[in-house]
């Protein structure tokens, strides 16, 4: 942390409390960090850089994420060292830990990234618990910021997908898309008719203005 300046400190800190902030908010706090300390504006992707320099050492990072369902850009502070998901909710306990990595798995395995409300509570979970009880751990992920729910479908939220990205590659490749123009990966988009690679939506929308053929296959789309 020694490097960091208080323009930097106070931008971590507003980022250590709410850990997701859209770009707007961003703008907003990159400015105020400035004005504070009465030091004159820099450039925000330098600014973050230096942040995430003096972060390594902790294995934390803030990432720049977009929402699947918005296309809305996010900043979100990570856990970079997550290829073991205890790490990432030490306060969770065994047994919800286990619901927790259940309902992911059957997130990730799905084919358009989402699960129903009722499959999740009737999913195979290997020690007794009762319905009530995933229903309220389901709650307590929700409020926690790690899945969203809409129209009865329990996804993983923006930050959820950031943060556990390198545990996502590490156990589940074979079942993690990226999406063919931004690389990154790809729960809620569009799949090519022809070669089924996916897309997220906010990215075919833009890249789809210039061509009309698959980034993938030069197939229809
Ligand atoms: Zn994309
Ligand atoms: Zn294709």
């Amino acid at each position: 942390m020694g490097d960091l300046e208080d323009q930097h400190k106070i931008f971590l800190q507003a980022f250590m409390w709410k850990k997701i902030c859209n770009s707007e908010e961003v703008g907003d706090l990159f400015k105020k960090c400035h004005i504070i300390t009465n030091v004159e504006i820099s450039d925000l992707p330098l600014f973050v850089m230096k942040i995430n320099n003096a972060l390594k050492p902790l294995n934390m990072a803030i990432h720049k994420g977009t929402d699947e369902l918005t296309g809305e850009s996010y900043y979100i502070l990570i856990n970079s060292n997550n290829n073991n998901i205890s790490r990432l909710a030490p306060e969770y306990k065994v047994q919800e830990l286990e619901v927790f990595k259940s309902i992911t798995s059957s997130i990730v395995k799905s084919d358009d990234g989402k699960i129903s409300s009722t499959d999740a509570l009737n999913l195979e979970i290997e020690a007794k618990i009762s319905k009530k009880e995933v229903n309220d751990m389901l709650q307590m992920f929700k409020k926690d910021g790690w899945l969203c729910e809409k129209e009865g479908y329990l996804f993983f939220s923006t930050r959820a997908i950031a943060e556990l990205q390198y545990f996502f590659r590490e156990n589940y490749a074979d079942f993690i898309s990226s999406c063919q123009l931004c690389k990154n990966i790809v729960f809620q988009g569009s799949s090519c008719n022809n070669c089924e690679k996916k897309l997220h939506n906010h990215c075919k929308e833009s890249y789809f203005t210039r061509s009309q053929v698959c980034p993938a296959c030069n197939g229809k789309f």
